[in-house]
């Protein structure tokens, strides 16, 4: 991978400061379901590097060494804004409103000035907080609980809605639930893979998870979800909707726009 195949880190890192300038990221949209009406109600953007000479890097293979070498600063600013933007251009033309999910890490909300950085890129791109979500992962929540609750409140207090990703892998305290101003749990596709395993104890779980999300008035997404036999099994679990390859793999703009189009609206 990346990490193994460079020379070192310092050449990474070089690389990453010239993609930022050379425009070499791209946001990947991927479609969220409803799964009582089978409508997308969101997108998730997904950031890429078109490596000029490695092709598209995936996420997992980079955002590691920015969050290491600090450039996870610069980056997820540039993806807050384009997202923002996208939104509003997809708010703006004539197709059904779907909310815009942004991956936040943790080094973005430890920044002292994460609030202000937030609220100045929700202005310059011409957008409220409304109709934007925020995923965070329960490990990035666990490393600062009282910092995240008071900066999770400002961005709920705005509109945003937030979302915990990769649900039940983070082996944490459940309290911080009803400390924090959640909108729904995305349960992690590890759970949504074993659904289908000759073990049933995925079932028993997401079952597990979508109750007590129904008790404490969450949303339930499965992530994740590449077959029938696992949507339909989802289906009678209590989700309330699905992300995965069996409805659309993340995808460009254009290809996203036209899934959105596509829609009977
Ligand atoms: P995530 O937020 O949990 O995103 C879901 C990942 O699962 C995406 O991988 C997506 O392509 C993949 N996925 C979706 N459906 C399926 C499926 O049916 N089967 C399988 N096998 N995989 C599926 P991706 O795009 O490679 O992103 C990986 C992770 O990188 C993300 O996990 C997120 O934590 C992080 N990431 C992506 N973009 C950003 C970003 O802009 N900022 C930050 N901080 N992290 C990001
Ligand atoms: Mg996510
Ligand atoms: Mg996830």
């Amino acid at each position: 991978d990346l990490q193994k195949s460079f020379t070192g880190r310092l050449a990474v890192e070089n690389e990453m400061r010239h993609a930022l300038d050379n425009n070499e990221f791209e946001i990947y949209y991927q479609p969220q379901v409803s799964l009582q009406d089978q409508r997308i109600r969101g997108m998730e953007a997904l950031i890429r590097w078109n490596h000029p000479t490695r092709g598209i890097v995936p996420p997992n293979e980079f955002i590691p060494i920015a969050e290491e070498s600090g450039l996870i600063t610069p980056i997820s600013e540039w993806v807050l804004g384009a997202a923002c933007r996208q939104a509003k251009l997809w708010r703006a033309s004539d197709l059904p409103p779907v909310t815009m999910a942004v991956n936040l890490s943790a080094r973005q909300i430890e920044h002292p000035h994460f609030i202000e950085k937030f609220t100045h890129c929700l202005h310059e791109s011409g957008i409220q907080g409304q109709g934007l979500e925020i995923e965070i992962t329960e490990s990035t929540l666990m490393r600062d609980m009282d910092g995240s609750i008071e900066k999770l409140r400002r961005l709920a207090d705005m509109g945003v809605e937030i979302a915990i990703d990769d649900f039940g892998t983070g082996y944490s305290s459940l309290s911080y639930l009803k400390k924090l101003p959640i909108h729904s749990l995305k349960i992690d596709r590890s759970f949504i893979h074993d659904l289908t395993g000759h073990m049933n104890n995925g079932a028993t779980l997401v079952a597990g998870i979508a109750a007590m999300a129904k008790g404490l008035n969450l949303n339930v997404v499965a992530e994740g979800v590449e077959t029938r036999a696992q949507l339909d099994y989802i289906k009678t679990l209590g989700c309330d909707a699905y992300q995965g390859f069996l409805f659309s793999r993340p995808v460009g703009v254009e290809k996203a726009t036209e899934l959105l189009a596509r829609q009977p609206h």
